[in-house]
């Protein structure tokens, strides 16, 4: 018989996780994908990491924090039907447990949703006194309850943005290999340095992400060289290559391993997900 590649990939990833879980981890880790650049992939990153993590059996939460709601839509939810969102939690009309949809594909997948309307918060919160401080609240007490909780972050550095890195313990960028990739990264920085210093001096950066890399371009190795060189070991030994696949599954509101286990985008993101479980259990979450 035919050996199947994604079969066999899965269990190895499964058992992995498996022993991940025994050794874990039980609060959860708060992670702010983030890059203000738009379109660079941190949507995707966050509907089909937070899908590959509660599939290797980590209670996870995903958070949308973009009033695009594009990760809202990308994991099947109704934006229209959903009856609490983000925008309740930060404006004081709900909070997270009551906003959370449970078990969404995924037995261990929570999703809080975005619609257009959370762009009102960020003015809403502005005349707040503890403005930076409302995620941080609202997060704090589901932490038990989670073992990653992932949050997708608009492409600003606005309120809805800080909020969300005042309450992470870390923020994962994604970073496109294409041109200008690096641009930008330095007000991103500034800002983490700031919130850093002004109200959360333990956010680190877990990782870096190489989005959309295509091996045969000399500009997307280039990229990955500059990056490396500049954030030595936190970016990601997995890549995520161009893959068509994973541009289609979100119009069938699938994260890519319901939509096609066998594409490289699945495996990419699955192997991308392993090794974030291995650096949270070894502790490689250290703020720069
Ligand atoms: P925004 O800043 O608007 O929130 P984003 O940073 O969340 O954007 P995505 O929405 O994840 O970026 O990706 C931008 C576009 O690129 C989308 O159409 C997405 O499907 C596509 N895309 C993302 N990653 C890949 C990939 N590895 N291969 C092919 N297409 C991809
Ligand atoms: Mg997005």
């Amino acid at each position: 018989m035919e050996p199947n590649p994604a079969g066999s990939t899965w269990k190895r990833f499964v058992a992995v996780s498996r022993l991940a879980v025994i050794l874990t981890i039980d609060v959860a880790r708060i992670i702010a994908i983030a890059n203000q650049k738009g379109g660079v992939g941190k949507t995707t990153t966050a509907v089909n990491l937070a899908a590959s993590l509660a599939a290797a059996e980590q209670r996870t939460l995903l958070i949308d924090a973009d009033p695009q709601g594009n990760a809202t839509s990308g994991v099947g939810l109704q934006k229209e039907t959903i009856p609490l969102t983000l925008y309740d939690v930060l404006v004081g009309n709900s909070d997270l447990r009551s906003s959370r949809q449970a078990s969404i594909q995924f037995e261990k997948l929570d999703v809080v949703g975005a619609t257009p309307d959370l762009a009102a918060a960020e003015v809403e919160l502005v005349d707040k006194a503890d403005r930076d401080h409302v995620m941080r609240g609202a997060v704090e007490v589901l932490r038990e309850d989670y073992d990653f909780v992932i949050i997708d972050c608009p492409p600003s550095l606005g309120l809805i943005t800080i909020n969300m890195l005042v309450a992470a313990d870390a923020l994962l960028i994604p970073l496109q290999c294409e041109y200008y990739a690096l641009e930008g990264l330095s007000q991103l920085l500034n800002t983490v340095h700031r919130v850093q210093h002004s109200a959360n001096e333990k956010l680190g950066i877990d990782g870096v992400l190489l989005t959309m890399y295509d091996s045969r371009l000399n500009l997307s190795r280039q990229v990955a060289d500059d990056a490396r060189e500049y954030f030595g070991p936190k970016v990601f030994r997995n890549v995520v290559p161009r893959n068509v696949r994973l541009a289609e599954a979100p119009s069938f509101g699938k994260p890519i391993i319901l939509y096609d286990i066998a594409s490289v985008g699945a495996q990419a993101y699955m192997n991308v997900a392993k090794e974030l479980i291995e650096r949270t259990e070894q502790g490689d979450d250290g703020a720069q």
